[in-house]
């Protein structure tokens, strides 16, 4: 491949510039980008590259979209940060009535922070002050399940799963809570008590050390895109209550439409006590997430010592974030989005279906806008994801997993040609 000049200094990059879970001196290649459009993202060369990863569950509308810009426009010329600390402002109470009003009725209290793991860390210790201000005090574990992700900040990591999330590395500086096997029911089956055994015992002999339960809803993303049934949260959510503990739902990456429905807990019609939203929150242009609660624990919180919540990270709520955020969901609702991602949901299946059989691949799944091809063995990422920009197409593998998850606006023909490239790599992978 010619290698052009490109205006980027990519030798700085190299040797000074962390990229995510990278060594800087073994660093993998990273290609150039100069601009984004659409479901396009053009590197420095000219080369046009359809977006299979939405920027990682983020750009749900695609890239430069003219509402989204004008949104954060508008808001530049009145102000782009103020401390939210004693000041409020209409693009934060604008977005907050529209998440309440968006999310199960119960959950009535808000708090804006600025990364998914952060939004974590905020459902996390609102559980813990929670007990402690009903003076269950020994109440300051977790359960989860394994294969869960969510997030890379300290209390996020001690909820991921142990084997992908490295806690050996961290031993002593994690807090240790409590796992459970992972969801086994398939999406579209119920689940048998066996399912929930695990989860069951682990409640039984534990739950008076217990804050919260917390996973991901339907889909476990980062930690293995594995799907399940929702027929697991309702027995969970049963459980929760039957031994007093809180539900912690991460919609970090479910949120906003991906799965087919706006949020994922409604495939199960469950209500959770806190829920974490990111990542497509503002479509992905800003960073933004938010912890949702309800009055409740928002109330007994209050009510405890020292009588508040305690944290306020210093750009909270930050305007240009909350504007393109409401713009963002105001997107959404203003087209008939499920049927589009019905459309990727069926494209996906039919795209990648004749890769299926290659004997590398162990299974394909399909929900939503997420198809999921699992191969027997770890691919090399770089020489695939070398051999897919080759193909115009970008997609980046992890581990044993390829996936997709297109933009949402993104057309028959483009996604077309993202799975028939996906097919041919995985074809010559030995
Ligand atoms: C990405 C993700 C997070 C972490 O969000 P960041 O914005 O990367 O901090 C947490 N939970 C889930 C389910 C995620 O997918």
């Amino acid at each position: 491949m010619p290698q052009l000049s490109t205006s980027i200094d990519l030798d700085f990059d190299r040797h000074h510039i962390w990229h995510p879970y990278t060594s800087v001196t073994h660093p993998l290649p990273v290609y150039p980008v100069s601009r984004a459009e659409g479901v396009y993202l053009e590197l420095e060369d000219g080369r046009r590259l359809i977006d299979g990863m939405s920027s990682w569950w983020a750009a749900i509308h695609g890239y430069n979209h003219p509402v989204l810009n004008e949104a954060v426009m508008t808001q530049l010329h009145k102000m782009s940060h103020v401390m939210f600390g004693g000041l409020t402002h209409e693009p934060a109470v604008r977005l907050a009535k529209e998440l309440i009003a968006m999310t199960p009725e119960a959950l009535q209290k808000v708090f804006f922070s600025d990364s998914g793991s952060v939004s974590v860390e905020v459902a996390i210790k609102m559980a813990f002050q929670y007990w402690q201000a009903l003076g269950a005090t020994q109440k300051n574990r977790l359960l989860t399940v394994r294969s869960g992700y969510h997030g890379d900040t300290f209390a996020a990591m001690s909820v991921c799963d142990p084997v992908t999330g490295m806690h050996s590395i961290f031993k002593g500086a994690l807090q240790e809570h409590y796992f459970a096997e992972a969801p086994s029911c398939r999406f579209d089956e119920p689940c048998t008590e066996e399912d929930l055994a695990d989860m069951q015992r682990k409640l039984e002999e534990h739950h008076s050390n217990i804050a919260a339960v917390i996973l991901e809803p339907v889909v476990q993303g980062a930690g293995g895109m594995r799907f399940y049934s929702p027929h697991y949260l309702r027995r969970l959510r049963q459980l929760c209550d039957h031994y007093g503990v809180l539900l912690i739902l991460d919609e970090i990456a479910t949120g906003f439409g991906r799965t087919g429905k706006m949020f994922a807990l409604e495939h199960a019609g469950i209500v959770p006590d806190i829920m974490c939203v990111g990542k497509a929150l503002t479509g992905g242009y800003m960073t933004l997430a938010a912890t949702l609660t309800t009055d409740r624990v928002a109330e007994v919180i209050s009510g405890g010592n020292p009588g508040m919540f305690m944290h306020g990270p210093t750009f909270m709520a930050n305007p240009l974030a909350c504007a393109v955020a409401s713009a963002s969901i105001g997107l959404l609702q203003s087209y008939d989005w499920q049927a589009s991602v019905q459309r990727i949901e069926a494209r996906l299946l039919q795209g990648l279906l004749p890769c299926r059989s290659f004997s590398t691949v162990a299974e394909l799944r399909v929900l939503g806008a997420i198809g999921v091809l699992e191969l027997h063995k770890p691919v090399d990422m770089a020489s695939v994801q070398r051999t897919l920009v080759e193909k115009g197409v970008w997609v980046r593998p992890f581990g044993r997993l390829i996936y997709l998850m297109p933009p949402f606006i993104m057309q028959d023909e483009e996604l077309r040609l993202l799975c028939a490239a996906v097919c041919d790599v995985v074809e010559t992978i030995r």
